[in-house]
């Protein structure tokens, strides 16, 4: 029952909520970002071909990711739930992720996806700061750290994402309208979806979340 995946634009807040939910229900929590990101900064050789995808705020070949997705989710952790987060982002991954899926016996149960105007994401986006040394989210105006630029949790520098520039958001929120809201009608056809609203602050969108979850679980 939980077998989670978290859709919704970039800036939607599916990180911060997957890792509520992945708290809550004590599953893994698998982003792909993460995943790619730590590759980048280790700068192995996938994480260098993956960099020149993310910096145009582009997608990273599917080969890429199926193959990250693959090994994380074959870990045994995984049979009692997990939370994806960024995967799928095109059709071709949403079937590639049900073959994998087939393969371990398991199936995605829901798929909460949040709505947020593009005008929010715009505004989250450009006030978002992430610690270069530990990856702790912040937000300037929602979040901040107590000392400005310095990370709460491990003293660490805070900066704008690469990708969170606005030239690169404004790309990025292109490549999800083309390619990603087709994943979303993938998941509806098979009415898995629970659409969830994502304005607001953070403990407001959680409770939303888990909430609906509760009441589905009860359900079912
Ligand atoms: P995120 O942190 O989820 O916003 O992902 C940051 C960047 O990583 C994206 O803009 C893509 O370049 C890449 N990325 C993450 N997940 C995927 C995916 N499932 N397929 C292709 N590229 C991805």
């Amino acid at each position: 029952m939980k077998h989670l995946i978290i859709f919704g634009p970039p800036g939607s807040g599916k990180g911060t909520v997957s890792q509520e939910v992945a708290k809550v229900y004590g599953i893994p929590h698998i982003s792909t970002g993460d995943l790619l990101r730590e590759h980048v900064s280790k700068k192995t050789t996938f994480g260098l071909k993956a960099k020149e995808y993310m910096d145009r705020g582009e997608l990273v070949p599917n080969s890429l990711v199926n193959e990250l997705m693959e090994d994380a989710l074959a870990k045994s952790e995984c049979r009692k739930g997990f939370i994806l987060d960024g995967y799928p982002r095109t059709v071709e991954q949403a079937e590639e992720l049900e073959k994998i899926l087939n393969k371990l016996n398991l199936h995605i149960d829901w798929v909460i996806n949040l709505n947020v105007s593009d005008e929010e994401i715009i505004r989250r986006l450009s006030t978002r700061r992430v610690c270069k040394v530990c990856g702790a989210v912040y937000n300037t105006v929602t979040n901040p750290s107590k000392k400005e630029g310095v990370c709460d949790v491990c003293g660490g520098p805070l900066i704008l994402r690469d990708d969170d520039k606005p030239e690169v958001v404004k790309n990025r929120l292109q490549t999800y309208a083309k390619m990603s809201a087709p994943v979303l009608s993938y998941y509806i056809s098979r009415q898995k979806v629970l659409n969830i609203d994502g304005s607001g602050d953070v403990a407001t969108v959680r409770a939303r979340v888990l909430n609906t979850l509760e009441e589905k679980m009860r359900v079912k």
